[in-house]
């Protein structure tokens, strides 16, 4: 039987947006200084890699094509997550990466490309490349980008968030209702081993 797995966005979900106050906008770390692991994040993985799901990172980062930070500094970020998760005893099953921007400054990414989120190229190659079943996994994000590439590609979705209906309109709008919204990871992972199946 295939896979069961757990996609995982990176920004707001594993670490903490940061505030770029000079730019006054609220986007990744673009630094590996800026990086911090968001509570709870450490267990959620290990509980759900305990119970069967791969735990898979499915996200957009376009900051090298906008010319926010260079490919080494990105490495540097990659590098500064793995070790504050294996230091919370987790591990990502795979990793996977949409760089590219439709208005890219670097022209190379400039590419309207099927695997930036709200599509679910991301999902459904990690999938293919995996032996993972879409039907029986979830895609949990911040974002309804996330929630959309989710449910394009299958899944079942949860978005992280506050409840606060400022988000109902929106996600009527984009018609992006996720099956459930939980205050972070931990909470997430809960949900889906109550009831996940
Ligand atoms: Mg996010
Ligand atoms: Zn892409």
């Amino acid at each position: 039987m295939a896979a069961k797995a757990v996609f995982l966005d990176r920004d707001g979900v594993i670490n903490a947006l940061v505030y770029h106050q000079e730019q006054g906008i609220i986007d990744s770390p673009f630094t590996a200084g800026q990086f911090r692991l968001l509570p709870g994040v450490g267990e959620a993985i290990r509980k759900l890699r305990e119970a069967g799901y791969k735990v898979v990172l499915a996200s957009n980062q376009p900051g090298i094509a906008k010319g926010n930070f260079s490919l080494e500094v990105f490495g540097e970020i990659r590098d500064r997550m793995k070790e504050a998760l294996a230091a919370a005893g987790a591990f990502l099953d795979g990793e996977y990466y949409c760089f590219h921007h439709p208005e890219a400054r670097v022209e190379a990414l400039r590419v309207d490309c099927p695997c930036r989120k709200p599509r679910p190229g991301l999902l459904l190659r990690a999938s293919q490349e995996m032996g993972i079943d879409p039907s029986r996994s979830w895609m949990v994000g911040d974002g309804l980008t996330d929630i959309k590439a989710g449910k394009g590609a299958g899944c079942r979705t949860i978005l992280l968030g506050r409840m606060k209906c400022e988000l109902c309109r929106l996600m009527d709008e984009e018609d992006a209702h996720p099956d459930a919204i939980a205050s972070n990871l931990l909470t997430a992972a809960q949900l889906i081993l109550n009831g996940g199946g």
